[in-house]
């Protein structure tokens, strides 16, 4: 068995803005306020859920709609970090530890700058990884397109897997 393993992942969901009080979107496992909600049959975390493909993609486990199909009405409002928890304890990712792991976070709104620390701290302790294993980073998209235009928020997520045994 090789004993490295590459996952990628990548997720999208629809924003639009709420001006409820308690507005805001879920990101990294935290829940951001902001003016802004995302439309997900979850708690559509994108960073969660790119994260979870990419785990699932590492060890070759099909992705994220297969395990927890959005059908489910189980899942409605699930948070993200449940997700990730049942993606992390399957028999398919037991062979393996997690080496490192890169997020890439595109969104025009919210303004994540101020963000990255916690939400990188959350990641870490999410996946009980030091800090220095865990990677976010945040970038606009230039104002082009759907995610330009404040309708939406993406993240890519790529993970490095080790086998266990070469630890
Ligand atoms: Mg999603």
């Amino acid at each position: 068995m090789v004993g490295l393993r590459i996952g990628l992942g990548f997720d999208i969901h629809r924003l639009e803005p709420a001006s409820e009080p308690d507005a805001g979107i879920a990101l990294a496992g935290l829940r951001l306020p902001c003016p802004w909600r995302v439309i997900a049959h979850s708690d559509g975390d994108v960073v969660l859920h790119a994260l979870c493909d990419a785990l699932l993609g590492a060890a070759a486990a099909g992705d994220l709609g297969e395990h927890f199909p959005d059908s489910d009405p189980a899942h409605r409002g699930r948070p993200s970090a449940w997700f990730l928890e049942r993606v992390r304890a399957l028999p398919a990712l037991a062979p393996w530890r997690i080496a490192n792991v890169d997020i890439n976070v595109i969104a025009e709104v919210p303004r994540l700058a101020p963000h990255k620390p916690a939400l990188r701290a959350r990641l870490a302790e999410l996946l009980a990884l030091p800090l220095a294993a865990v990677s976010l980073k945040a970038r606009t998209h230039e104002g082009l397109d759907a995610i330009g235009e404040r309708r939406a928020i993406a993240a890519q997520a790529a993970v490095l897997l080790m086998a266990r045994e070469a630890a």
